[in-house]
This record gives structure tokens, C-alpha cells and sequence, in this order.
């Protein structure tokens, strides 16, 4: 359907709606007959795909060929199926428990999609609605303000400089102003290119500037983006560095200990002497059992857990994580960069004091000149903050707005901006136009050529001009926003509404003082960001006054030369913004494109940099930084796009929830890699060990049970931990530390080595009760009792690894998911060693109480043994961790 040759009346007939859009029922029904309004989304992998994924595992196939083989081989010989039940029990467990934690991550990360998908604003019953975008339908008049991602094709039937950004859809970056007249046809032509049909707006474009209405003709799949959406469904599964870091890591172990199979292959082939066929499957499970207990391939996929709760955690403290980096990266942040209004404050304005000769008119004018509703008999009105506060203190006046609007109707407007701080409306009065314009006061006053005194119309001499901002100063030492009036008449009515023609030779009438109290909870907030030493910094539209009064307050900073105005950095280069940089705490009066010079000036000196932002404008900065942060509730469509964090209830104190959050899943991460890796080192030492002196000190059943089964509990569960008390209070982690960094590497290796050793040890333990001497023999007992050493002492260390460098005495949480699984891995290990079916399976001896005692008494030594090292090592590196 060609709408854009139709006139508006048409359209509506075409779509079956009106200019006050449609009731809820039919709305509903329209959801019903033709879907919702979503572009169809790639298909997800079904249950048997995702098995078939996790068992095409080279380490899994390796162990289900040479599974296959030895089952071939054991019925051939009429032996028992013993390692083969083993095996197959372990990567039926493995798949399972893996498919589990794959459906949770994807249960998080789809959560996270619901929390911040896309709104828009919809009549609906006659009045304005904020919806899910998926519920929009054909017919729907939707309301479009810069900022907003269009929702669906539409057909535009009210422009104010209402000017859209089609990019997405014709790859012209240069936006496209929107209109209501009907297009034609030139000759010849059939259709209008889609870039210069100006009055339709079309799905996934934006709006730059200004406002409009539109109603929707197409929706999902029929608009024009949904048309091209099949070429642009591969989306890619993005990677934290630690993810990255933790990929590659593996690979190079993988390779380490596929050498040190080999060599336990060779050399267990040369010790048995006779190569035949039974041997070498056996020295092949043995190798291949090494290779899946030794490679960390389930690392990643843990981390990836701990990071997704880590994201609903998050998300319970209101941010809202978009790109699963941002966890890690909040971590690290030294600095962040938080917009004034409406994050360290309530966003609530109110008019405190006025400074005017008329406050009738002033009243009048600030009215008139928003957008803000209030209802007959309200106290509070509806819409932007700044302006609600205004509408308000004229209804308190005695100049309601819902009265004004009808005695001085609105018949044109240059909406506000950021970049001009300014707003004007045109009012119809007396058969006369009358232009109201408020905004900055600094700016306003260079509008004016006159005031109004005693009713009169003065030139605005430079005196006064002093004047008048001296007393703007007052207010704004006292934090308070201050907010100008002015006026101008028309004969006719103008034909263009244009800022540079219009907002000039005003009559100045006067300004409000407006209170935004603080939140109460930012104060603690900045408090707690010194404390971990983060830097907050304060970024604001506002004037440079008002910011430094609310950032002492604050304590963001102590002193008026920590404050600096965008007109400032305008005279200064990036170089010497580096300097400045590093000192000032509260820039004001800024525009967007300054916060992209301060955030690359940060980046460049080495600072982690989280920045928030709400305009259209905020984009590019919130790009560039580190963590950009859009805000939820007052953040357009285009920011939170851009974002890699939205904070549900814009608020400061959420920002520093989450680098605290941050701070903990990854120390969790890093005690889960610890434990996991060093167990692993553990494992591989001793097989080696053993291999050298030729006897088996674990069987590959036993190894694969330990590592797929007994680890994995404790491992996840260290992923659970609270956060360690000090966690802010610690430095920032260098965003390039690795894993291994802080004595980590040497931490692991260490430990790997003490409990290979109590677990050799538990062996020959096993032997001399045995034998009654210790020899270098294959010996039952000697084998049972390293394999409940094994088992008890990977959950011992789990217990150590709660803190990295702290004594795990002094903890004053408790971790309830490590106690839980300890009690299993205990249940577990009963079953084995004493249900008659596992021990013949397991190759066990029967094993008793002293045996027990010894073997789980070794096992518990480690916790002694690594607090004393801990011990130590905290007295060598003082101030770390
Ligand atoms: P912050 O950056 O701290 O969040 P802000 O987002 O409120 O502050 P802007 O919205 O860019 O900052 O406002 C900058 C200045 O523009 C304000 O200090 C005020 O003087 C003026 N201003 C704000 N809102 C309006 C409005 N609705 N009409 C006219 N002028 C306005």
C-alpha cells in the first residue's frame, strides 16, 4: 500500500482508526488476527541438537570410542563392562548437568531481553500509554519525540521539526525532516524512493529531533526493516575478555596435557612390558581419562554461569545488563562519569523562589512555554520534571495550564534542546501571536534587548544584565536550577519556525529558582565510590553554580576549581584536557559532544571509565566508554541502545551497587578457576607420579569420577559466594590483570602440588596398612584410600578457596551452596566406597574406620596447610587483597 500518496484522512479509512488511535479491545483484537509486532527471530536449538552438540566434544568422543572399543574387546574376552558403565554413567551426567546450565544462562540472558525491550507511546482509549513496542498494531497513533526508536511503518499526521535518522534503512546519514502532506508521483515514476518519502517514518529509524504523531500502517515482518531482517538475523555470540582469556587458556593446556598423555601413554606402554591389544586400550583409557580430567573444558562454560547470575543479581539491584562484557568491566572501573539531574538527584523540581516584576506573567509563560499536563483540581502535573515544576507553580499562581492552553491555543513551537537550551511556543492571543521563550539564563539574557519594569518595556542595559545575573548566581549557590522567561509579539502569524530567526529581541520577564533535592542514598554512594577509589565525576547541563553547590554538598568535590564549563573546554585542546582531566570532578553547562572529549581523555590516561546518559545526543559518549549506562526511566530508545548497562531506576547509588556486583562474580570467577585448575594440577601430578613408578594410584574410572562428578558441585557453589567485606574497599583491578596475577599462577601450582602429595601419600598409607612396609607396589588398599583422599580433599580446597589470601575463619558469610555440597560430595563418596555394586565397579577394597578416618583426615589436613600459607603470604604483600 502506497500511504504516502494518500492524505491522512484516507490513511485512517485504510487502517480503520482515528487521530485518538484505538480502544484497548480492538487493539487486543488486531494482536490477535495478525501476530504482534516482532520481526521473526532465528529458531533456537532444540534439546536433541544441544545433546548431540556436548557429546561431538572431541574429549567426550575420544572417551566414547575408546568406551566403544574396550566394550568390544571385554565381550570378545567375556570380561566385565566395568570401565564402560563408568564412562557411559559420567558423560550422561556430564551432558545432563551441562544441558541444565546451559538453559539457565539462556533463561538469564533471555530475562534480561524482557527487562529491556523497547516502549512506546501509544493513544490508546483516547489517551497517551506507554507499551511494549511488540503491542503496537496497525492502526495505532503513536507519539514520536527525539530520542525514540520508530516502532513500526507509520504515516506521519502532526510534525513539530519533527526530523528522523533512516540510516538503518538507507545507509543516508544525513536525517530526513518529517511532514503531513500528501506526496505525488513525478512522471513516469511508480513509486517514491523510501528516502524521500517525508511523511512516513519507518521502523528502526530515530528520531533526531522534534515531535510528532504517526499512525502505524505496517507492523513486524510486512514493514520495511522486517522485509530485510532475514539477511540480518546472524547475530553473533559475544565474549567477555575473561571468556576470551579463559578459551585460549584452555587451548594451551589442552595441548600441555595431551603431551603429558602421551608421554604417560608411552610410558605406560614400555613398563607393562607386553604389548598387546588389552594393553594399549587400557593405556589409551588411562590417557584419554587424563585428557578429559586434566583439560579445564568445562571452565568456560562455568564461567559463563557464574557471569549470568552474576547479570539477574545485578539486575535485582536495578542495572540491567545489555552486554555480558559490562560485568567484568564494572569491576574494574576507576571512574564514573554521572549526569546530574535526575541520577544523583530526585528529579523532582520545584519552584522555590522567582526573581520578577510581573509573576503573573512570568507564571503565564512558563505554562505555557511546556508540555507538561495537569488536571483540574491536581497538585502535580504529568511530563518532563523540569517543566512539571513549572506547570505547577502556575497553577499555584492561579494560572492553570488546561485553562491557559484553551484562552492562548498553541500554534507553533521550536522544541527544547540541549545544544540551545532554549524553548519557544506561539500562542494565538487576541488576534495577536505572542512568542514565549524560557530556557538557560545565561543564554536567554543575550536574547533580550528588553526587561519589564513596572509593567513598562525597558532596554535591557549591560547594568542590568548584571544585575540580573548576580542574582542568578545567588540561586544557584544555593543549588538551586534557575530557569528564564521572555516574551515577544507578532502582528501576523510567522510562517517559519525557526530558533536563530525567532529567539532573538526578547522582552525578558523574569526566572524561578528550582529546588532538585539529592537522593538520599547517593550520599553513602559517593562515599563508598571514594572508599574503593572510584572518582565520581559530575556531568550536567545545568549551570556551573548550581553544580558546584549540589557536588559539595555531595562531597564529590571540596573545592570551586574542581569545577570547569563546556565554554571552558571549548578554548582548550585534548592535550591540555588531559591535565584537567585528572583534577576536575564537575563539568557544567556541558553539550554531548563534550562528554565524548572528557570520556576519550579518561580512556587515554589509562582510566576505566563509566559514563550515564538520557538524551539522544548521549549516544556517542555512552559508546565510547568503557560502561556506558542509559538511563531506564528518562533514557530515550537511541541511548539505551547504545548502552552496555540501563539502569531501571536511574540512580547513582544502582551504578555503584553494580561495581560492587561486579567487584564479586569476578572474584567468584577467579576462586572458581583457582580451585578448578589446581585440582586439576593435582590430579595430573599424580598420574604422572604414578605412571613414573609404575603403578596406578587412581584408574581412569576414579579420575573421571572425581573430576566429573565429586568437582563439579564445589566448583559452582565458590561461584555462589557473597561478596568478601572489604570488596570496596579494595583498589580497582587493573583491567589488563590476568587471571594468574597476585600470586594467583603460584597459588595454584602450590596447591596443586600439596594435595598430589597428600593424596601419594594417602596411597602409600594404604599400602603399608596393607602390606606392612611401605613399597612401591600396586596395591588395592593403597588405590581406594588415595581415591577418597582425592575426593574429600577437592572439597576441603573449595572450603580454602572462599577467600584467596583471607583466613576462611574470619569470613562472616556463609556460603550455604558450598555446605550443601559438601554434604552431597560426603554422600556420594559413602555410596561408592560402601554399596557393594559401586565398590565392584570401582575396584575398591572394603575400606574401614581407621583407613577412613586416616584417608579423610589427609584430605582435611590441606585446610591447615593453605592457611598457613596464607598466613605467610599476607605478611609478605601487605595492602593486597
Ligand atoms: P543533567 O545533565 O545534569 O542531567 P539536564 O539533563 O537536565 O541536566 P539539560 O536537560 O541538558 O540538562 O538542560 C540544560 C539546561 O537547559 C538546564 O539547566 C536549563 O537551563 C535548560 N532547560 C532544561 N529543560 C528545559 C526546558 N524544558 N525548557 C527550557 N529550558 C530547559
Amino acid at each position: 500500500m502506497k500511504y504516502y500518496l494518500q492524505e491522512v484522512k484516507e490513511v485512517f479509512q485504510e487502517v480503520n482508526s482515528s487521530e485518538e488511535g484505538l480502544s484497548h479491545d480492538e487493539a487486543k483484537k488486531r494482536i490477535k488476527q495478525n501476530g504482534k509486532n516482532k520481526i521473526a527471530e532465528e529458531k533456537k536449538d532444540g534439546i536433541f541438537k544441544k545433546i548431540l552438540n556436548s557429546i561431538l566434544d572431541p574429549m567426550i568422543l575420544m572417551l566414547l570410542v575408546t568406551a566403544a572399543i574396550s566394550a568390544i574387546m571385554s565381550a570378545y574376552q567375556g570380561d566385565s563392562f566395568t570401565d564402560v558403565f563408568i564412562i557411559l554413567f559420567v558423560v550422561i551426567i556430564n551432558t545432563a548437568m551441562g544441558l541444565i546450565q546451559e538453559n539457565k544462562a539462556e533463561k538469564a540472558i533471555e530475562s534480561l531481553k524482557e527487562m529491556t525491550a523497547s516502549t512506546s507511546k501509544v493513544f490508546r482509549d483516547g489517551k497517551i500509554e506507554i507499551i511494549k513496542s511488540e503491542e503496537i498494531v496497525v492502526g495505532d497513533v503513536i507519539v514520536l519525540e527525539a530520542g525514540d526508536i520508530v516502532p513500526a511503518d507509520a504515516r506521519v499526521i502532526e510534525s513539530h521539526s519533527l526530523k528522523v535518522d533512516e540510516s538503518a534503512l538507507t545507509g543516508e546519514s544525513v536525517s530526513i525532516d518529517k511532514v503531513i502532506n500528501i506526496l505525488n508521483l513525478s512522471k513516469g515514476e511508480q513509486k517514491i524512493p523510501l528516502g524521500d518519502r517525508k511523511n512516513m517514518v519507518y521502523s528502526s529509524s530515530t528520531v533526531v529531533y522534534g515531535r510528532g504523531k504517526a499512525v502505524v500502517t505496517e507492523i513486524g515482518m510486512k514493514t520495511q526493516i522486517g522485509r530485510i531482517a532475514a539477511s540480518l538475523q546472524q547475530t553473533k555470540k559475544e565474549q567477555t575478555p575473561l571468556q576470551r582469556k579463559l578459551a585460549e587458556l584452555s587451548h594451551t593446556l589442552t595441548k600441555l596435557v595431551l603431551a603429558i598423555c602421551i608421554i604417560v601413554f608411552v610410558v605406560s606402554l614400555i613398563k607393562s612390558g607386553n604389548v598387546n591389544i588389552n594393553t594399549v586400550i587400557d593405556t589409551t583409557l588411562a590417557a584419554v581419562a587424563l585428557a578429559v580430567a586434566a583439560i579445564p573444558e568445562g571452565l568456560p562454560a562455568v564461567v559463563t554461569i557464574i557471569l549470568s547470575i552474576g547479570v539477574t543479581s545485578m539486575s535485582k539491584r536495578n542495572a540491567l545488563i545489555r552486554k555480558l562484557t559490562a560485568v567484568e568491566t564494572l569491576g574494574c572501573t576507576q571512574v564514573i562519569c554521572s549526569d546530574k539531574t535526575g541520577t544523583l538527584t530526585q528529579n523532582k523540581m520545584t519552584v522555590q523562589e522567582e526573581y520578577t516584576d510581573n509573576n503573573d506573567l512570568l507564571a503565564k509563560a512558563m505554562a505555557l512555554c511546556s508540555d507538561s499536563i495537569i488536571a483540574p483540581g491536581e497538585v502535580f502535573a504529568k511530563g518532563e520534571p523540569t517543566e512539571n515544576g513549572l506547570v505547577e507553580y502556575a497553577n499555584k499562581l492561579g494560572e492553570p495550564k488546561y485553562e491557559l492552553d484553551i484562552t492562548f491555543p498553541r500554534v507553533g513551537e521550536i522544541p527544547f534542546d540541549s545544544n540551545r537550551k532554549l524553548m519557544s511556543t506561539i500562542h494565538e492571543e487576541k488576534e495577536r501571536y505572542i512568542q514565549y521563550t524560557k530556557g538557560a539564563i545565561e543564554i536567554l539574557i543575550n536574547r533580550c534587548t528588553y526587561y519589564l519594569k513596572n509593567g513598562d518595556i525597558q532596554p535591557l542595559t549591560e547594568d542590568i544584565k548584571g544585575k540580573i545575573l548576580k542574582k542568578n548566581k545567588e540561586f544557584a549557590d544555593k543549588a538551586l536550577r534557575v530557569l528564564g522567561a521572555a516574551y515577544k509579539e507578532y502582528d501576523e502569524k510567522p510562517i517559519e519556525y525557526k530558533a536563530d530567526i525567532m529567539e532573538n529581541n526578547l522582552i525578558f520577564i523574569g526566572f524561578v529558582g528550582m529546588l532538585d533535592p539529592c537522593r538520599d542514598e547517593v550520599f553513602e554512594a559517593i562515599n563508598r565510590c571514594k572508599q574503593a577509589s572510584i572518582r565520581p565525576i559530575m556531568i550536567t547541563g545545568d549551570q556551573k553554580d548550581t553544580a558546584v553547590a549540589i557536588a559539595k554538598k555531595l562531597n564529590i568535590i571540596q573545592d570551586e576549581k574542581q569545577a570547569i564549563t563546556g565554554q571552558d573546554l571549548e578554548k582548550i585542546n585534548d592535550e591540555e584536557l588531559l591535565n584537567i582531566v585528572k583534577e576536575v570532578s564537575v563539568y557544567a553547562r556541558v553539550q554531548p559532544e563534550h562528554k565524548t572529549r572528557i570520556v576519550k581523555a579518561l580512556k587515554f590516561l589509562g582510566y576505566v571509565t563509566a559514563m550515564t546518559g538520557d538524551g539522544v545526543n548521549d549516544a556517542p559518549s555512552i559508546k565510547t566508554a568503557d560502561v556506558g549506562i542509559a538511563m531506564g526511566i528518562t533514557g530515550t530508545d537511541v541511548t539505551k541502545g547504545a548502552s552496555d548497562v540501563v539502569l531501571a531506576d536511574d540512580n547513582f547509588a544502582s551504578i555503584v551497587n553494580a561495581v560492587e556486583e561486579g567487584r564479586k562474580i569476578y572474584d567468584n570467577i577467579r576462586k572458581v578457576i583457582q580451585f578448578q585448575l589446581s585440582t586439576n594440577m593435582a590430579e595430573v601430578i599424580t598420574i604422572f607420579l604414578g605412571t613414573l613408578a609404575g603403578i596406578q594410584i587412581l584408574t581412569p574410572a576414579h579420575l573421571l569420577w572425581v573430576n566429573m562428578i565429586t568437582d563439579s558441585a564445589p566448583g559452582l557453589s565458590l561461584g555462589m559466594e557473597k561478596a568478601e567485606d572489604d570488596i570496596m574497599s579494595r583498589k580497582p583491578r587493573p583491567s589488563k590483570d590476568s587471571i594468574f596475577s597476585n600470586g594467583a599462577g603460584f597459588d595454584m601450582v602450590l596447591q596443586g602440588i600439596l594435595m598430589a602429595a597428600l593424596v601419594v601419600l594417602s596411597y602409600f598409607i594404604g599400602v603399608y596398612l596393607e602390606n606392612g612396609k611401605f613399597m612401591t607396589i600396586q596395591s588395592l588398599e593403597g588405590m581406594s584410600m588415595a581415591f577418597l583422599t582425592m575426593n574429600f580433599i577437592e572439597m576441603f580446597h573449595a572450603v580454602c578457596m572462599r577467600s584467596q589470601r583471607k583466613s576462611i575463619f574470619t569470613l562472616k558469610s556463609t556460603n550455604w551452596w558450598l555446605i550443601g555440597a559438601l554434604i552431597i560430595t560426603i554422600i556420594i563418596t559413602l555410596i561408592v566406597i560402601y554399596i557393594p555394586f559401586f565398590v565392584t565397579l570401582f575396584n575398591f577394597t572394603t575400606i574401614d574406620l581407621k583407613e577412613f578416618i586416616i584417608a579423610f583426615g589427609l584430605a582435611f589436613a590441606i585446610i591447615p596447610i593453605i592457611e598457613i600459607i596464607k598466613l605467610i603470604e599476607r605478611k609478605i604483600i601487605k595492602n593486597k587483597f
